[in-house]
């Protein structure tokens, strides 16, 4: 099963890909925690990085692009799920191109939507456990709002292709999991 993950920062697409990836047995891909590791570890993809993420904008679309491509051409596996890419047309349409050059597809883009006030509460306090160097209220901000702007147009491309699954994300973190899980099934 080949699985997308959608949803604003906060929704909690990294708790919910680490359990569909245990459960399911798959492959992921985080985008976000790649650029976290080059970033911490500072290497050339890191520092260019840096400068976008601690702001909460995106890396350009060519740095992503290349690591999933790279990560997907060498999953032996048939099953993966994507955590964070793609995060604006462009990607997708990279990443249909990527797919349909190893005669492959995506099965689910599960979308977890979550109400803005709940986002907001859940990185302010995000923040004072992981100390990311993105959760401050002004990165916020604007990450959320880019997610609007530049992901959101995300939801009628995966749409009109019907493998959009909408995942209620204002719930607590099994009852998500459940959910997903009975979207999944009848994949
Ligand atoms: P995340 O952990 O998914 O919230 O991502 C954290 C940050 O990493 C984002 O705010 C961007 O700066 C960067 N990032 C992650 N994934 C992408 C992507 N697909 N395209 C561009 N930037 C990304």
């Amino acid at each position: 099963m080949k699985i997308i993950l959608l949803g604003p920062p906060g929704a909690g697409k990294g708790t919910q890909a680490e359990n569909i990836s245990n459960n399911f047995n798959i492959k992921k891909i985080s985008t976000g925690d790649l650029f976290r590791s080059h970033i911490k570890k500072n290497t050339e993809l890191g520092k260019i990085a840096k400068e976008y993420y601690v702001k909460g904008d995106l890396v350009p679309d060519k740095i992503p692009t290349g690591m999933v491509k790279e990560w997907i051409l060498n999953q032996t596996d048939n099953g993966w799920l994507l955590d964070g890419f793609p995060r604006n047309i462009k990607q997708a349409e990279s990443l249909n191109m990527i797919l349909d050059s190893i005669n492959s597809n995506i099965d689910a883009v599960l979308l977890i939507n979550v109400n803005t006030e709940l986002l907001i509460k859940r990185l302010l306090n995000r923040q004072t456990i992981e100390k990311r160097e993105d959760d401050n209220l002004n990165t916020i901000k604007n990450r959320i709002s880019i997610y609007e702007k530049e992901t959101n147009p995300l939801i009628d491309f995966y749409n009109e292709k019907k493998i959009l699954c909408k995942i209620d994300g204002n719930n607590s973190i099994e009852s998500v999991f459940n959910d997903i899980k009975n979207h999944l099934k009848n994949k």
